[in-house]
């Protein structure tokens, strides 16, 4: 028992020594791509449920590896976030969507009333100076902050809800809409939302996808509807793959929706195509 024991503990120091080598790389590879353009902003429209039409999109960003291709968020944000890289890369997207936002208000003769979403994460979200880098963002970049949605996640509100709702504060005396993503993944949240100063939810696409099929989903929606009703939120669904549950959500009073049954994520250059053929006046 005792040797078998040990050869446990050896394959667990290696594959610990693997998985910590592999993190450093990764870590010195995404500061490396940062710095050096590698990252990729794709926008996913989100559209009126009645009218299809697009009224705001949401930047995601990806990196385009040099060998091994389009590497999706999941797999570097963690470690972003863990590194504290999540503070340049956040500040690079947040540069980014306002200033492709603005070249598609500049396009549209500024008569474009599309809203741009910006993911904030935890760490980002709790960083010193965060409010004067937005401001800066935006007036360097010229897109007025009504035009700018920050995606906020429902961990946030439990952690210290008075530093918190501050900033919310300040950010919405900036101008700048706020929601809350992800809603109903972090329960706990609910009994502060009235105190919260933001004005979106967007439903998990865990329940969106179960809509139909699964009764407490469709409970959860509908409360979470009726809440967002009484609260004078907005509600945007996401993960809206089809018809059904796109029916289902209209029937419950959602008035926007994301998911591949409208589009998926797309390039800025396929989305600029796609608002042109919308807006085209
Ligand atoms: P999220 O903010 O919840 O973004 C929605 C995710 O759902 C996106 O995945 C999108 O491609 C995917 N999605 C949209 N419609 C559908 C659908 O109909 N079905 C299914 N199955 N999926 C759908 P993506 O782009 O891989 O992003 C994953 C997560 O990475 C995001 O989740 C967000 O938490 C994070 N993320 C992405 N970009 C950023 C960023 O710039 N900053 C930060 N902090 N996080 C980001
Ligand atoms: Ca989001
Ligand atoms: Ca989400
Ligand atoms: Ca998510």
């Amino acid at each position: 028992a005792k040797a078998s024991g040990k050869a446990v503990t050896v394959t667990f120091d290696r594959s610990m020594t693997a998985r910590a080598a592999e993190r450093l790389e990764m870590e010195s590879e995404l500061r490396r791509a940062i710095e050096q353009g590698q990252l990729r902003l794709h926008y996913q429209p989100i559209v009126s449920l009645e009218t299809e039409q697009i009224s705001e999109v949401e930047a995601l960003v990806r990196w385009e590896h040099p060998t091994r291709g389009l590497i999706p968020p999941g797999k570097f944000i963690p470690i972003a976030e863990e590194t504290g890289l999540i503070v340049p890369l956040g500040k690079w997207v947040l540069e980014e969507a306002c200033r492709q936002g603005q070249e598609w208000r500049e396009a549209h003769s500024e008569n474009l009333s599309l809203l741009i979403g910006v993911n904030l994460s935890t760490r980002q979200f709790q960083q010193e100076g965060l409010i004067e880098e937005i401001k800066e963002i935006l007036e360097r970049s010229g897109l007025p902050p009504a035009s700018l949605k920050l995606e906020i996640t429902e961990s946030l509100m439990s952690a210290r809800p008075e530093d918190t709702i501050a900033k919310l504060e300040q950010l919405r005396a900036i101008g700048v809409h706020l929601a809350v993503d992800d809603f109903g993944t972090g329960y706990s949240s609910m009994s502060y939302l009235a105190n919260f100063p933001v004005d979106t939810l967007k439903i998990d696409q865990s329940f969106v996808q179960r809509l139909g099929s699964n009764s407490e989903s469709d409970a959860i929606v509908q409360a979470i509807m009726t809440l967002a009703k009484a609260l004078n939120l907005r509600v945007t669904s996401e993960g809206i793959e089809t018809d059904e549950q796109r029916a289902l959500l209209r029937g419950m009073g959602c008035d926007r929706g994301q998911g591949y049954l409208f589009s998926r994520p797309l390039t800025s250059l396929a989305l600029t195509e796609l608002l042109t053929n919308q807006f085209l006046t």
